[in-house]
């Protein structure tokens, strides 16, 4: 087995560092700790995502019939990674690129291909994931937002919880429910977010400004052409989608950062000599490690086409613990940083505690892996 990077990779990964050097502005840093969501980040996304698609960076992992440059899996976590580390500049759009593009690569008709890839690709356009609910989180399948039937298409009725940048969002990945595709069905609607009916309220979170939402749907008529798939489908796309996603999101590369940062300032005042507090940051820093090397697991079964595994629930489940056992070391050590000291401490603690829930809890990736690949007793609720 080959451990190291090609010097394509290497070339690669030293392309998209010195694109972060020369793009990113000296204040990068401030507008990041503000939030993917924010106002700042977004404007300043829009501007980063063109920049990567002139330069044929920001779909390049796709097929090149649909706009890409056929760049391996590889490659694009190396680059996934190098943009997370720098606070990741894509913002929501990262999104885009990453999972809902695949998605309808896979079930989208021609017609949805022709319209939606065209503004992925000039990153002009921000998609957000209509799936929570009030009473279904974990428990998706018992989701009630409602999708009937009428001629031409379909009414939409309730409501979304938790929902990341919809404020901001032109496009929704909606889950419903139908009474048409059999008993409850769900099906998977491609939403214009300007529609009548939607409404939008954003929620005052720790994780930063604008990020979740609750929006609401009254009356909002979908025309048939935006179901995605077949009705009946739903559950085979959600599971490809949250694949995608699940390793999608590299947050060990800025937990490594992270700690990499703590230990220069924890060196500099004398503080990194004391034997607990290297022991501590080098637990934190195999944690790094192990969530690094279990992506690339999950990466070559993509490379190679090896079927999925619970290595992906597993994967997701470390990143998770990484990020905490950074936030641990920070919080334990650095007090001073979260007193107000230092807000990219701050920000990176609040992500923390909000990592082990969002993209489904870390409880429910280890359930997964329990019931689809250790053949254990299913857990009472269902859980995606
Ligand atoms: C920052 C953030 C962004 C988000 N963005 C989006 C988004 O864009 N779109 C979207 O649709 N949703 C989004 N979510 C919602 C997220 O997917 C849900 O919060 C998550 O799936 C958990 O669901 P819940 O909140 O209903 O909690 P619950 O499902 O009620 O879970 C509460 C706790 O109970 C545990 N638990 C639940 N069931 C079981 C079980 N069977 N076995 C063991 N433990 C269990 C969970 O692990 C968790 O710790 C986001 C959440 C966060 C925090």
């Amino acid at each position: 087995m080959e451990f190291g990077w090609s010097p394509e990779q290497t070339a690669h990964r030293e392309n998209v560092r010195a694109l972060l050097e020369r793009e990113l502005p000296a204040d990068w840093d401030d507008i990041a700790v503000h939030g993917p969501g924010s106002d700042a980040q977004t404007a300043f996304s829009k501007i980063f995502c063109k920049k990567l698609a002139d330069e044929g960076l920001l779909i390049s992992h796709w097929p090149k019939e649909y706009g890409g440059n056929d760049m391996t899996v590889w490659d694009q976590f190396l680059m996934g990674e190098e943009l997370w580390a720098a606070g990741e500049p894509r913002g929501p759009q990262y999104m885009n690129v990453n999972w809902i593009g695949p998605v309808l690569m896979r079930y989208g008709n021609e017609a949805q291909k022709a319209e939606y890839f065209p503004q992925i690709a000039s990153g002009s356009v921000i998609w957000c994931q209509g799936f929570s609910e009030p009473s279904a989180g974990s428990d998706l399948a018992s989701l009630r937002t409602k999708a009937d039937k009428v001629e031409g298409g379909y009414l939409v009725n309730g409501a979304k919880i938790w929902t990341s940048y919809a404020g901001l969002a032109t496009h929704c990945f909606l889950l419903a429910r139908t009474a048409s595709a059999g008993k409850g069905a769900i099906v998977i609607l491609l939403l214009d977010m300007t529609s009548p009916g939607v409404q939008v309220k954003q929620i005052p979170a720790l994780i930063g400004e604008g990020d979740i939402h609750e929006v609401f749907f009254t009356d909002v008529f979908v025309p048939a052409e935006n179901l995605l798939g077949e009705e009946g489908q739903a559950w085979e796309i959600i599971t490809f989608a949250l694949q995608n996603e699940r390793i999608g999101i590299p947050r060990y590369a800025f937990s490594r950062r992270m700690l990499d940062r703590a230990a220069e300032k924890l060196k500099a005042d004398g503080r990194f000599e004391n034997p607990v507090v290297r022991d501590r940051a080098g637990r934190a820093l195999a944690l790094c490690e192990a969530a690094r090397l279990m992506v690339y697991r999950v990466v070559h079964q993509r490379a190679t086409k090896a079927p999925q595994d619970a290595y992906g629930n597993l994967a997701r489940w470390a990143i998770i613990q990484a990020d905490h056992a950074v936030n641990d070391f920070m919080t334990e050590f650095m007090p001073e940083g979260l007193l107000g000291e230092d807000q990219m401490q701050i920000a990176h603690h609040q992500r923390a505690i909000a990592a082990g829930i969002a993209s489904g809890a870390a409880e429910i990736q280890l359930n997964l892996a329990a019931r689809r690949y250790l053949d254990l007793p299913s857990e009472p609720r269902r859980g995606l």
